[in-house]
C-alpha cells in the first residue's frame, strides 16, 4: 500500500510535521539537551530512555531499541497500518490525500497551480495599469520612490478592493474554483448552504508582490496594504507550491539581474527588497513573513559566499539577527562569510537608502562581523573583569564555536576568547569539544585475511550509513570520493542511493530519509544502523566520517592491488597450460 502513495507527498507531509509534537499527544516529553526524553510507551520503565529528536525527526528508546520516524510511531503507538498513519498525520497538517487517480503517479500534478498563478500575476499587473481605481496604487507606489521599471522587473500588481475581482476574471469554472482555492487565492465563505461553496477573494486593495521560485514560476503572492489597515503584509497559505521556510522573496529575481552574486543582503519585507532595487541594489532578498531558518541559509550559500543580515537596530531585530547567527554557524565553511548591518533605531532600509543612499548598504565599514556581534553580545552579561565572568564568557562561547566547522574561523574564535578569559588557546581548545577525534579503530577479526579485509569495508561502510542518516548534510558538505564506487562492497548502492536522496532534499530529516526504504528489505538493517552510539559534537563526527572516507580510500587501493595479483596469477596459470598443450603436442 505504501507505494500507492506518492514519496514527494509523503516528504511533504513529514516536512510539515513536527515529531515532538505528535509523539507529545501521547507521550509526556520533557527537553533534555538538544532532544526529548521520556518513559517509553513500548516497554515498562521507571527512568525515561525513550528520546525524540526533533532535529532527526526521529525516535529510539535505548531501553528497548523500538525507534523509528512519525509515521512509524502511530503505526505501532496506535496499532495502524501505513495509509492509516500517514492519513492520521495529513488530516493534522491539514493537507489533502492524493486522489486515488493521482495515487500511483510518481509526482502530483502541480501544472495548473503554476498556470493559475501566473495568470494571476497578469491579472493583478494589469490592474496596476487599468483599473479605474489604479491611481491610489500607483500613487502609493511613487510616493515610496519606485519607477516603472522597477515595478516591471519585480511584476507588481494591484488586486482592486472588492470580495470577486480575480474570481470572477479566474474562477469560470468549478475546476477553475478548485485551484484558486488550492493556490491559496481565494477564502472559502461560511455557510449554510453545505451543498453549494462560495468563495471571496483573499487579496482586496493591495501592492501585489508575485513570490516567484528558482526557475521563475509564480508560487505565492504577498499583498501590502495601500493605506491603513490590518494586516499590514499578508501572504499567500502554504500550499503545494508555496513553503514560507523554504522560499526567499527576490532571490530569482537577484539571479536574473545582477551579474555577480558575491554578497545577498536579507531584509525583512518585499517593500525593502524593491526599495533598494530602486537604487540598483537587486541582490537584495526577503522572508517571507517568517524568521530565517537554516534553508534559507543553506539555499542562499547555494548563490553566494557572503550573507549580510540587515536587521533593526531595536531589541526584537538584535534577537532576531542572534537567531541567524546560530543557524549560520554550522553552515560557515571555508571561503563563506555572515555579516550583519544594524539600521539606526527607527529607521528601515527603505529611509536609508534614502538618506544615505546605495553605499550605507555596500560599504564593509558599516558590518559588523559575526565575531563581533557574538561576542559583544555575550560580553554584554557577563562581568569580564571578575574570574567568574570569564568562566561564563567561556561557558556561552564553548557551544558556539563548537558549531563551526573547522577552519580558520573556527582557530580564530578560540583565540578570541582566550583573550578575552586570559585562558591559553590551549586550554581553550582543551574545553571546546574536541575538534580531532580518534577515528575509532575496526576491531581486529581472527579470519584469514581475506575475509578480514571483506568484513573491515562493510562495516567501515555503515558505519559512513549510520553517520549519513544521522547527519545527512555532511554528503552535502564532504564529497563522496568518485573512485570508491569501484569497490565491491554489498552496500555500497545504498550509500550512493543515500547521498542521492540527501543532494534532491538538502533539508531531509533523518525520519525523511528512512521512510525512502520503508517497503525495501533492507529497511530493518538501516533502523538498526540509524541508532546513536554515542553523543559527541557534530565537528567531531565530521571529522570521524572524514577519516572512514579516508579508510575506504585505503580500502580500495588494497583491492586494487589484489585484483592485480590474481589477475597477473591468472595469466601465470594460462601461460603454465599453454606449456603443457605444447607439451603434449610435441609427445603426439
Ligand atoms: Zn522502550
Amino acid at each position: 500500500m505504501a507505494g500507492l502513495i506518492p514519496q514527494d507527498f509523503i516528504d511533504d507531509l513529514l516536512s510539515r510535521t513536527d515529531i515532538v509534537d505528535v509523539i507529545g499527544d501521547y507521550v509526556q516529553l520533557r527537553k533534555a539537551g538538544k532532544d526529548f526524553q521520556g518513559l517509553c510507551p513500548f516497554h515498562t520503565e521507571k527512568t525515561p530512555s525513550f528520546t525524540v529528536s526533533q532535529l532527526k525527526q526521529f525516535y529510539h528508546c535505548f531501553g528497548c531499541g523500538a525507534n523509528g520516524s512519525v509515521i512509524g510511531f502511530l503505526m505501532d503507538y496506535n496499532h495502524l497500518d501505513f495509509v492509516e498513519a500517514i492519513k492520521e498525520l495529513a488530516s493534522r497538517a491539514g493537507m489533502e490525500l492524493p486522489e486515488n487517480n493521482e495515487i500511483g503517479r510518481k509526482r502530483p500534478d502541480n501544472e495548473p497551480i503554476y498556470s493559475l498563478l501566473e495568470d494571476a500575476a497578469r491579472f493583478f499587473s494589469l490592474q496596476l495599469r487599468q483599473h479605474p481605481q489604479k491611481e491610489r496604487a500607483v500613487h502609493y507606489l511613487k510616493n515610496r520612490g519606485l519607477t516603472g521599471k522597477i515595478a516591471a522587473m519585480y511584476r507588481i500588481g494591484f488586486a482592486p478592493p472588492g470580495w470577486d475581482n480575480l474570481l470572477k476574471t479566474i474562477g469560470k469554472s468549478s475546476e477553475h474554483l478548485d485551484l484558486l482555492q488550492r493556490a491559496g487565492l481565494t477564502i472559502e465563505k461560511e455557510g449554510n448552504d453545505k451543498s453549494e461553496k462560495h468563495y471571496y477573494d483573499r487579496f482586496r486593495d493591495r501592492i501585489m508582490f508575485p513570490i516567484q521560485d528558482y526557475k521563475g514560476r509564480v508560487i505565492g503572492f504577498g499583498g501590502r496594504i495601500i493605506d491603513q489597515g490590518e494586516p499590514k503584509y499578508l501572504n499567500c497559505p502554504e500550499t503545494p507550491v508555496f513553503h514560507k521556510g523554504r522560499e526567499l522573496y527576490g532571490l530569482y529575481e537577484a539571479r536574473k539581474y545582477c551579474r555577480d552574486l558575491d554578497r545577498i543582503l536579507v531584509v525583512e519585507g518585499y517593500m525593502d527588497v524593491v526599495a533598494l532595487a530602486q537604487y540598483d541594489l537587486q541582490n537584495t532578498v526577503a522572508t517571507l513573513g517568517t524568521a530565517i531558518t537554516s534553508d534559507h541559509i543553506q539555499r542562499l550559500f547555494k548563490t553566494t559566499s557572503e550573507i549580510v543580515y540587515c536587521f533593526d537596530g531595536d531589541n526584537a531585530g538584535r534577537r532576531a539577527a542572534w537567531k541567524a547567527l546560530e543557524l549560520s554557524l554550522p553552515l560557515l565553511k571555508e571561503g563563506r562569510a555572515v555579516q550583519f548591518l544594524f539600521l539606526p533605531e527607527g529607521e528601515d532600509p527603505d529611509s536609508m537608502v534614502r538618506s544615505r543612499g546605495k553605499d550605507f548598504f555596500e560599504n564593509r565599514e558599516n558590518f559588523t562581523s559575526l565575531s563581533d556581534f557574538l561576542f559583544t553580545t555575550l560580553l554584554q552579561d557577563v562581568d569580564i573583569h571578575r574570574l567568574e565572568g570569564r568562566a561564563r564568557l567561556v561557558d556561552l562561547a564553548k557551544p558556539l564555536i563548537a558549531r563551526l566547522p573547522q577552519g580558520a574561523l573556527r582557530s580564530l574564535m578560540q583565540q578570541q576568547l582566550s583573550e578575552l578569559s586570559r585562558l591559553t588557546t590551549d586550554q581553550i581548545r582543551q574545553l571546546v569539544p574536541p575538534p580531532y577525534p580518534e577515528v575509532e579503530k575496526p576491531k581486529p577479526v581472527q579470519r584469514s585475511t581475506t575475509r578480514r579485509h571483506r568484513r573491515l569495508t562493510r562495516s567501515l561502510v555503515e558505519q559512513a550509513i549510520h553517520i549519513l542518516l544521522n547527519y545527512p548534510h555532511f554528503a552535502l558538505e564532504i564529497e563522496f570520493p568518485m573512485e570508491l564506487e569501484e569497490l565491491t562492497d554489498p552496500h555500497l548502492p545504498l550509500i550512493q542511493e543515500l547521498i542521492g536522496l540527501i543532494s534532491d532534499k538538502p533539508d531531509i530529516t533523518t525520519g525523511q530519509l528512512l521512510e525512502h526504504w520503508r517497503n525495501k528489505k533492507v529497511y530493518p538493517t538501516l533502523a538498526e544502523l540509524v541508532m546513536a552510539r554515542k553523543e559527541l559534537p557534530e565537528s567531531a563526527i565530521k571529522t570521524e566520517y572524514e577519516g572512514i572516507l579516508q579508510g575506504l580510500k585505503n580500502h580500495l587501493l588494497k583491492q586494487r592491488r589484489s585484483a592485480v595479483i590474481q589477475t597477473s596469477n591468472g595469466k601465470i596459470t594460462e601461460q603454465i597450460k599453454d606449456v603443457f598443450r605444447r607439451k603434449k603436442q610435441d609427445q603426439g
